[in-house]
């Protein structure tokens, strides 16, 4: 039989497996099916293209550019995804475990395409927070910047998740304008140098921006600079041998770890058998332990339930399990399929009989369990265990062994208090879930486990039908955790980006400011208009452009009529004696809509123009009131100009209310969009 030969993607061209390739087998069958890896790899060739061609490419195209590219891709990969659900049955993997893991990457890569669009700027720069004032006058202010990492980021990836796992470091990666080289774990490469083709062959990416390593890395950890970022899923062990190697650390070589986790779910207090939560519980637990086999870095490692429900929960738990068909992950019948290695299984028994010292195993016996489809002795078949701790006090296994499998084990509290120390025992894990239908016991448990947790997901009868799972990290929150956990974060939306970009403070005048963020900052140099702002298209502002309306005077009849017309009697409006005994106000006073009004009115030209709508109004403050007699007038600048698509992009325009004094009454940012 001939072995697939399996791929890696160095400098520009594919390189086949040479010496030093390792063996892959079928986790269904245990047959040789392919081999990875190749002693002769250029890695330093591989470092200098992805940092002399792909990072200079990417970093010239803006956050949008390449959030469009990232959504392209994530379009690519779903049209050839029937390809990847073919081959990912070798990896043990069921169908609906494919959904997790190819359709769920691809799901990852639009979230952040979408993203991208909507919350970085269709530039260069990331402006982390708002512009910080350094000095009495304003010339001298700080702000904080976001800048792409000028390296290369290596991506050392597990073997359960080979397309999501790529995908959901890949994303926030590129998005930030670093090239990556992708190093998937051997026993499941295949499938992930297949997703890689897939966008290599598209076309999409610039040249170096994406490379593949098939089996070992060779020395390329020890070729990596302070410009670099080591992103790592696996292993604790692998994890702190590989941070801990003395170039990593001399050179200060950021490392993010996502490793070993005790992950714990809760059943709340509230939740006895009949209840809504009891049957969710239940759910939930078979999900986590059965779903890829358990080989899953979010799965449920420790029940956590009040000890009176154990019984009726180990007793429900099982029943579940024992309708769990275990076989060939290809037939539509199997609902759990292999682990992904005979090494993997051989741990994973290790891992159990560890547990066993200290818990009894209630369900499963892998001596003995029945395999459709396919041979249990050849395949890395195990049966679900299901474990019962009665002393978790004094149990230390439990709490720290990591059988990365269909292994659980269930343990009683006696109160709430008592809940939470044993979900902390874990020291540290990526997620932690509570089923509760009572929010006061939610709250006590979120604040006693949270800091040990990188998440806590509650659920009940009012959220169970739109609830996406314990198991599932999702590209919008955090996934990472404290402690065994790795102290890592990965994803979270935009701070998923922040890996991949250095922040720096800025320090400088107005000008200086807005010069490197692209935003125009207050104090800085007010360009004018060669006509108004209102009739010129989005491509002809310019940030900086700026008028100055005439003013107008508040009369008392005004503040009146707007009171009547708006029903808006507020006696700081209306009543002289009450107004004047409010420390705020010197006697009646205008209304701050009204000013917002009468700017707009001052402000605005009113022809059909460029201007198709006023979305918004950001950060609106009122300094300083205005009383009948008083006048006011507007400046409006352009602050910050973001491309939404072909026909419109969204104009931030900064605007001042000042008085007869010059005096600042009200400030505030207004958004319109404008056409192209
Ligand atoms: P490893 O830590 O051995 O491997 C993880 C990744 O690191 C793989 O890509 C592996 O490549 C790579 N790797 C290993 N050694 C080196 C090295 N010296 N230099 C560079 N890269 C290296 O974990 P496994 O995937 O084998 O899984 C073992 C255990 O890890 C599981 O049983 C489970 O307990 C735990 N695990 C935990 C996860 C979590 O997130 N909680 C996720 C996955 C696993 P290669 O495959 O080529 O050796």
């Amino acid at each position: 039989m001939t072995l697939q030969q399996i791929e890696s993607f160095a400098a520009g061209a594919w390189i086949a497996p040479g010496e030093g390739a390792r063996l892959i087998r079928s986790a269904v069958t245990g047959a040789p099916m392919a081999e990875a890896g190749n002693d002769a790899l250029d890695v330093a060739a591989m470092l200098d293209h992805a940092r002399s061609r792909g990072g200079p490419a990417l970093r010239a195209m803006s956050f949008h550019d390449r959030a469009r590219m990232i959504k392209a891709l994530a379009i690519e990969i779903g049209k050839h995804k029937q390809a990847l659900y073919d081959i990912s049955f070798a990896t043990g993997a069921t169908q609906k475990d494919h959904l997790i893991d190819i359709d769920g990457g691809i799901g990852t890569m639009f979230v952040f395409a979408s993203k991208g669009r909507r919350e970085l700027p269709d530039g260069h720069v990331y402006l982390d927070g708002d512009v910080e004032q350094l000095s009495r006058n304003g010339t001298f202010l700080g702000q904080h910047i976001c800048t792409p990492m000028q390296g290369v980021a290596v991506h050392i990836n597990a073997f359960n998740f080979p397309v999501w796992g790529m995908l959901e470091k890949l994303a926030p990666t590129l998005l930030a304008g670093v090239p990556a080289i992708v190093k998937p774990a051997t026993a499941s490469c295949y499938v992930t140098e297949a997703c890689v083709r897939i966008m290599l062959q598209s076309g999409l990416l610039p040249d170096g921006a994406l490379q593949l390593v098939s089996g070992g890395l060779g020395d390329m950890l020890g070729r990596l600079s302070c410009q670099d970022v080591v992103s790592f899923t696996g292993s604790a062990w692998t994890a702190n041998k590989l941070r801990s190697a003395p170039h990593i650390i001399e050179n200060s070589i950021r490392f993010v770890s996502e490793q070993d986790s005790l992950n714990a779910s809760i059943l709340g207090p509230d939740a006895e058998p009949g209840t809504p939560e009891f049957d969710l519980f239940v759910k939930e637990v078979h999900r986590e332990m059965t779903t890829k086999a358990g080989q899953k870095c979010t799965a449920i490692r420790r029940i956590i339930a009040p000890e009176a429900q154990v019984p009726a929960l180990i007793e429900a738990i099982s029943a579940r399990l024992a309708k769990t068909t275990i076989g060939d992950p290809a037939l539509e019948s199997t609902r759990m399929g292999a682990l992904v290695s005979a090494s993997q299984k051989r741990d994973v028994l290790e891992q159990a009989a560890v547990i066993g010292r200290e818990a009894e195993r209630v369900f499963g016996d892998p001596e003995s369990f029945s395999v459709e489809g396919a041979d249990a002795e050849a395949g890395a078949f195990v049966p679900p265990m299901l474990f019962h701790c009665a002393d978790p006090d004094s149990a230390e296994r439990v709490h720290d062994t990591e059988a990365f499998g269909p292994v659980s084990t269930i343990m009683g509290y006696r109160d709430i208090g008592h809940a939470v120390e044993l979900a902390n025992k874990g020291m540290g894990s990526l997620v932690a879930s509570v089923i509760t239908h009572d929010p006061a016991a939610a709250r006590e448990i979120a604040l006693g486990t949270a800091a040990f947790h990188g998440r806590l997901y509650f659920n009940n009868r009012d959220s169970m039908k739109e609830s996406t799972g314990h198991g599932s990290p999702l590209p919008h929150m955090v996934h990472g955790g404290p402690g065994r956990a790795g102290g890592g974060e990965e994803m979270g939306g935009i701070r998923g980006v922040m890996h991949y970009m250095q922040r720096t403070a800025v320090q400088g005048s107005p000008d200086i400011l807005t010069a490197i963020g692209g935003n125009w900052v207050p104090g800085a140099k007010e360009l004018e208009a060669p006509a108004h702002p209102f009739t010129r298209k989005f491509g002809e502002l310019v940030i900086g452009e700026t008028i100055h309306s005439p003013s107008r005077q508040i009369t008392l009849a005004d503040i009146e009529q707007f009171a009547e017309f708006t029903g808006d009697t507020f006696y700081a409006h209306m009543d002289e004696d009450a107004a004047a005994a409010n420390p705020f106000f010197p006697g009646r006073v205008a209304h701050g809509y009204l000013l917002l009004s009468f700017a707009a009115g001052l402000f605005v030209e009113p022809n059909p123009g460029p201007v198709l709508a006023n979305t918004g109004l950001d950060g609106l403050r009122f300094m300083k009131p205005v009383s009948a007699g008083d006048s006011i007038k507007v400046r409006l600048t352009v602050k910050k100009k973001t491309g939404r698509n072909e026909e419109y992009g969204e104009v931030r325009w900064h605007v001042t209310l000042t008085n007869q004094e010059d005096e600042l009454v009200a400030e505030y940012e207004l958004l319109t969009m404008n056409a192209h």
